[in-house]
């Protein structure tokens, strides 16, 4: 009976070996790409133009994320973006390939317009993953990347004494995330950011962090963050949703079981100023945010809108 049973197995493997339906096919999703904040929309508009035009996912992701960085004062992303506590504008930037698990971030970023190219750079043409202050602008300007003098900057400049007695504003920064899914199931994400504003010089937030701000992981999803930095840095919070959507969790939930999680064991309960959002592999969305409502821009299959996550209930 047991040799009956097992010749069985042997042929029923033998056959699901030789079926072509048992060849694992390369996944076909639908392009989408999505952003934190309205603005991302710039972004995510790009870059499906860019995946339409041929690129990959990571193409996409810098053409996205170099559309929002555009020099502009309505953003805190970019060369327009917040200055510090000394009235410097700094930058981080980083970006993740799913399909070749590459990564490259620059921090603290002074006169480049277009940190996310940067990033790229230090992914590609360098064996580092991060270049941080002067040696990631030196590097930037080896690499021919557009930059600016930044002593050109005096109207932003303000006496140090004076601008570090200010403390950091929660509410004045924001984050350009984006994450695609392109065609072929490859993900990539990428988030550039000035980070908050009166910070202190050198701070560096969640943004260029890989695991904080920012994390791909091919096989299940990607994930990114917006909001105060440092309650994300402290919580590997984008790491963590990435993980749940490993366990089986939709997106949406890994965003919210994430949030809950830090909450609980965070001294600051749900005053965290974090949002927190999420594509997985198949496509699906998640979006959650603790304090304030949390706009962001999806475009897919010819649509492209703002949506908007509202605060989640405290358990
Ligand atoms: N997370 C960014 C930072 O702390 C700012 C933001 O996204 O609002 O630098």
């Amino acid at each position: 009976m047991h040799s009956i049973r097992a010749a069985l197995i042997l042929f029923m493997s033998l056959a699901a070996c030789a079926s072509p339906a048992a060849i694992p096919t390369q996944q076909q999703s639908s392009p989408i790409a999505i952003a934190t904040w309205p603005f991302g929309k710039i972004g995510t508009e790009r870059a499906i133009e860019e995946l339409q035009r041929g690129g990959t996912p990571i193409d996409a992701v810098e053409q996205g994320v170099r559309a929002v960085e555009k020099i502009s004062p309505d953003r805190s992303v970019g060369l327009g973006g917040q200055p510090n506590a000394a009235g410097y504008v700094q930058l981080d930037a980083c970006i993740m390939d799913g399909k070749t698990c590459g990564a490259g971030s620059v921090a603290g970023l002074e006169g480049i317009v277009h940190p996310i190219s940067a990033a790229r750079r230090v992914m590609e043409d360098t064996k580092h993953v991060m270049l941080v202050g002067e040696g990631a602008r030196w590097f930037a300007l080896s690499k021919g990347l557009e930059s600016i003098d930044v002593s050109e900057l005096p109207a932003k400049k303000q006496s140090w004494q004076v601008a570090a007695q200010k403390p950091a504003t929660p509410t004045g920064h924001d984050t350009v995330t984006l994450l695609v899914l392109g065609k072929d199931g490859d993900l990539a994400g990428g988030c550039s950011t000035s980070g908050m504003a009166g910070k202190l010089p050198g701070r560096v937030g969640d943004s260029p962090i890989l695991g904080a701000g920012l994390f791909v992981d091919n096989e299940v999803g990607a994930a990114g963050a917006t909001g105060v930095g440092e309650n994300v840095m402290r919580h590997c919070a984008t790491f963590a949703v990435v993980e749940r959507m490993r366990q089986g969790m939709h997106p949406q939930q890994a965003c919210e079981a994430t949030l809950h999680a830090i909450a609980k064991k965070d001294p600051r309960g749900y005053r965290l100023n974090l949002c927190l959002l999420a594509l997985d592999k198949q496509g699906r969305v998640g979006a959650a945010t603790t304090d304030e409502p949390f706009p962001y821009a999806v475009t897919a299959q010819g649509k492209s809108e703002v949506r908007t996550a509202r605060p989640i209930a405290p358990r």
